[in-house]
């Protein structure tokens, strides 16, 4: 926390002001991630976020929800992240600098410890009296005292640290987990689904076992938006993504790809296995109706058209990739709510 002079706070109000201000005559939703980017935006700290912002502004485009959440998980959620490794970063080295300033504090203690000790062990010998021999028990003891607090000190102090570790190690999990998951519909995100695809591809390829790629797009999503708005788009991305979900198991593994297209990878199943997935998948995004929620009303179904491809000892995950969109167009030249299966190249 660090506090502001009169002036700052002058600016900060005038930001914050402007950015009320512009969610309110934008009719955009008050959430705190909204205030956050229209703020930023009035701050010019972000230099990107300004230029999109003014980008489609110029070109007349409407500045809904959807777009500031687009560019809100784009520039400034990966920034909060970075601002939390950074943290942590720094919060690990104060941990390191105390923990190591104190065994060097208790290294020193020791060695002037063994001294005194050895010390007293020449001055029992050398002793003539009982009262000498008491003096040097008293020393002995003090200091045996002194080395003892030492070390609880130090005890103490890696338990802190070990306490402070914990929680970074907790901080940097969610934080990674954050950075793999898309923010709306909670499945892996694009990022996640690059290094997935990599993975299964070469170990199905040690494994010499065969995988599918499915690629997955809402058919006529645009006019699902255009009609009934942006918000109840994202309702049915969230409604896909949960029927998605639930209709697959163990190693399946489903993302966001980008928009309205979603991708699956079915590690040990062949291509007809796979046209079964897709077509079980596409039925039951099918079967949901969907609801405006405020007034319950049915607003329609939405359909999916789903291309799948069998792995083909292709070099590079883009061929994949494309011999699966391949299949997706023609499933949706097709007359789309359909599944279509790439030909074995
Ligand atoms: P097709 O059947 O050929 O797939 O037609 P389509 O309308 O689904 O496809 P098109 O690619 O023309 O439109 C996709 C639209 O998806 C454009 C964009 O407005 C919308 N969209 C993409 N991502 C999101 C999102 O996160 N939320 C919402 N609400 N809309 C999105
Ligand atoms: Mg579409
Ligand atoms: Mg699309």
């Amino acid at each position: 926390m660090s506090f502001i002079n009169e002036k700052e706070r002058g600016q900060i109000q005038n930001v914050s002001g402007n950015a009320l201000q512009r969610i309110a005559e934008e009719h955009i939703s008050p959430t705190p991630e909204n205030y956050e980017l229209w703020f930023v935006y009035y701050s010019r700290s972000v230099p990107e976020v300004v230029r999109i912002i003014d980008g489609i502004a110029d070109s007349g485009q409407k500045i809904t929800d959807y777009v500031c959440t687009e560019i809100y998980n784009r520039f400034l959620s990966d920034l909060r992240n970075e601002e939390a490794v950074r943290n942590a970063g720094e919060q690990v080295q104060n941990a390191i600098h105390n923990v190591s300033g104190m065994v060097q504090g208790v290294k020193s203690a020791t060695s002037s410890y063994g001294n005194t000790l050895s010390d007293v062990n020449s001055r029992i010998s050398g002793a003539k009296s009982a009262d000498e021999i008491r003096e040097v028990v008293k020393i002995a003891t003090e200091s045996t005292h002194s080395m003892i607090q030492q070390n609880q000190k130090l005890e103490e102090m890696l338990r802190q640290s070990s306490e402070v570790m914990e929680e970074l190690k907790r901080d940097l999990e969610h934080v990674r987990r954050e950075a793999m998951t898309d923010g709306l519909t909670g499945l892996a995100n694009r990022k996640s689904f690059d290094a997935e695809i990599d993975r299964v591809l070469r170990d199905c390829t040690a494994r010499k076992a065969v995988f599918t790629l499915l690629m997955l797009d809402i058919d006529y999503f645009k006019s699902f938006n255009d009609n009934f708005g942006h918000q109840v788009g994202d309702q049915v991305l969230r409604l896909v993504a949960r029927t998605l979900k639930d209709g697959l198991k163990g190693k399946d593994f489903a993302a966001r790809y980008g928009g309205e297209e979603f991708a699956i990878i079915l590690p040990d199943t062949d291509l007809s296995g796979a046209v079964i997935v897709g077509n079980a998948l596409r039925k039951a995004v099918a079967s949901k109706d969907v609801i405006n929620r405020s007034t319950g009303k049915v607003l329609g179904r939405i359909t999916l058209s789903v291309g799948v491809a069998e792995y083909a000892s292709e070099k590079t995950v883009e061929e994949l990739v494309a011999r699966a969109d391949g299949a997706l167009y023609t499933a949706k030249h097709n007359g789309r709510n359909q599944v279509a299966a790439a030909p074995a190249h």
